[in-house]
C-alpha cells in the first residue's frame, strides 16, 4: 500500500495511491481509516510531505563506501544525529540554499517511518513498529559539517529534509536500489543490501536511547557519490519499490 498526504482544496488528507489516482482516506493510517469514496487522479492532487513526524534520526557513516569517499572509517557503533522537524518537505517543494554555506550536498536515503510508540524494541519485533519506508534527502552543508564540529547546523536548515513522495508500507529493503540524480545524471547508487546495519538493528538500537512516537522518521544512511547542489538544479530521490521524489534547489531568500 502507498500512503500519501495531499492537499485538496485547502484541505489536508491521507490517501492510497492506486495506479494513477487517489484514493482519500477518513481516519489516520497510523490508526483507524478506511476510504471516504473520494477518488482523484493523482496529477490533480498536490502531495506534500507524506508524514509529520515529532523527529528526524538520521544515521551517519551506514555505507562503506560512502564512508570512505569523505575519508572516516565505519563506526563501532551506529552514528545518530537529529535534524529537526522543520526541515521537512514534500515532494516538488524547493530546497533553499542558505547564505551561510558555499557547499550544499545531496544524500539520498532510504528512510523508515514509525507507526507505534515504542522503545527498547528487540530486532526481532523491529517489522512491528515500522510503518513503511519513503525516500529522503539528507540535505547537508558539508562545510559547515566539517567546521561546526556538531552538525546540527549543517543538517538542520528549513528544507533540508524532503520526504516523500508517500510511504510504502511493503518494502524489501534488501531489493530497494536507490539512486539519486541531478539535472537526469545519475550522482549517487546504491542498494538497502550495501547498509552496514540493517534497518532493524537500527530501529532496535535508536529506541534504546529514545521512545519512537508514530510518524518519528530514520534516516538510514546514503551510499556514495554525494555532490554539490546548486539553485536551478532539480535533484531526484528514487528508490525501487516506492518512487521518486523530486525537489527543485533555489538560492533561500
Ligand atoms: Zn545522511
Amino acid at each position: 500500500m502507498r500512503v500519501c498526504r495531499v492537499s485538496v482544496e485547502d484541505e489536508l488528507a491521507y490517501g492510497v495511491v492506486e495506479g494513477d489516482a487517489v484514493a482519500l482516506l477518513a481516519g489516520h493510517p497510523f490508526g483507524e481509516f478506511a476510504p471516504d469514496g473520494r477518488v482523484l487522479r493523482l496529477a490533480d492532487v498536490r502531495l506534500v510531505a507524506p508524514v509529520l513526524p515529532s523527529k528526524v534520526i538520521a544515521v551517519g557513516r551506514n555505507y562503506a563506501d560512502h564512508a570512505r569517499e569523505l575519508g572516516n572509517t565505519v563506526p563501532g557503533e551506529p552514528m545518530v544525529f537529529l535534524k529537526p522537524s522543520t526541515a521537512v518537505i514534500g515532494p516538488g517543494e524547493p530546497i533553499a540554499l542558505p547564505w551561510q554555506s558555499e557547499q550544499v550536498e545531496h544524500e539520498a536515503e532510504l528512510a523508515v517511518v514509525i507507526g507505534r510508540l515504542c522503545r527498547d524494541v528487540p530486532e526481532e519485533r523491529v517489522a512491528e513498529v515500522v510503518f513503511g519506508y519513503t525516500c529522503a534527502n539528507d540535505v547537508t552543508a558539508r562545510d559547515l559539517q566539517k567546521t561546526d564540529g556538531q552538525w546540527g547546523r549543517a543538517k538542520g536548515f528549513d528544507t533540508f529534509c524532503p520526504l516523500g513522495p508517500w510511504i510504502q508500507t511493503e518494502l524489501d529493503v534488501d531489493e530497494a536500489a536507490i539512486t539519486c540524480s541531478v539535472n537526469g545524471q545519475v550522482r549517487q547508487s546504491g542498494s538497502g543490501a550495501e547498509m552496514v546495519r540493517t534497518v532493524a538493528e537500527l530501529v532496535s538500537w535508536i529506541s534504546s536511547v529514545m521512545t519512537l512516537l508514530p510518524g518519528d522518521v530514520i534516516l538510514t544512511g546514503t551510499p556514495a557519490g554525494v555532490g554539490r547542489i546548486v539553485a536551478g538544479d532539480e535533484v531526484s530521490v528514487a528508490i525501487d519499490g516506492i518512487g521518486t521524489l523530486t525537489n527543485p534547489v533555489v538560492d533561500r531568500e
